[in-house]
């Protein structure tokens, strides 16, 4: 699946979403690529059968005009946002991705869009992406995933190292200047109300909100 929503736990088709529930807004996601700089220990992505039974693993990443065909197709009025997120990191093909948040902000510039992302397209791309997302994003959605280097990379494996996670709060707090929510999220198995502090006065100290989450991809 392109273009999905999401239904009692279950991603459902835009058809299947309209029939479970008629009424009312809801969010929809766009699923751009499998790839990712990260291997995280915890990603759906990395359990070969998981990935075979998924509807969100693309055997071919969809074209810019693919996926416009499908945003075209949305019923509007029953969109509550739009949120970049899928199976693997939508910085990986950021330049398609600015363009895809170009066309949701030119067609419908009343519905808020969101990224979620592992906030190191820097690192990725070698400059400061932040100004990138100006005046097209209204949420980015950066998982922080531990309270230090060590830890971040014990879990997620970034091919960047151990700088990954200062670039990545690096990253956060440039993004203040260009889009207007910034949250960092960390997922709630990680059960240990240390760490959760932790991750808290990183927050605080940087002027960034936290998100405690359950977990889903990103
Ligand atoms: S959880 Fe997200 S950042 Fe981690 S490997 Fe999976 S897609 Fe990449």
């Amino acid at each position: 699946m392109i273009v999905y929503s999401y239904f009692s736990g279950v991603y459902v088709n835009v058809a299947d979403s309209l029939a479970r529930q008629p009424e009312g807004k809801r969010g929809f996601y766009v699923n751009l690529t499998n790839r990712c700089t990260c291997n995280c220990t915890f990603c759906l992505r990395s359990m070969k059968q998981m990935r075979e039974d998924s509807s969100l693993w693309l055997r071919k990443e969809p074209t810019v005009s693919e996926v416009e065909q499908e945003l075209s197709a949305l019923p509007w009025d029953k969109v509550s946002e739009i949120v970049f997120c899928g199976f693997g990191e939508p910085t990986c093909r950021l330049e398609d991705l600015k363009t895809l948040l170009k066309w949701v902000k030119e067609n419908h510039p009343s519905v808020p869009t969101r990224l979620n992302t592992n906030g190191l397209s820097d690192l990725q791309y070698k400059r400061d992406t932040a100004p990138d997302f100006a005046g097209i994003l209204d949420t980015i959605s950066i998982s922080l995933n531990a309270s230090n280097a060590e830890r971040y990379l014990a879990l997620t494996r970034s091919s960047f190292g151990l700088r990954s996670f200062d670039a990545m709060l690096d990253f956060a707090v440039r993004c203040k200047k260009y889009v207007p929510h910034v949250v960092l999220t960390v997922v709630d198995h990680v059960e240990d109300s240390e760490e959760i502090r932790k991750c808290r006065k990183i927050c605080e100290d940087r002027g960034l909100t936290l998100r405690v989450r359950v977990y889903e991809d990103h």
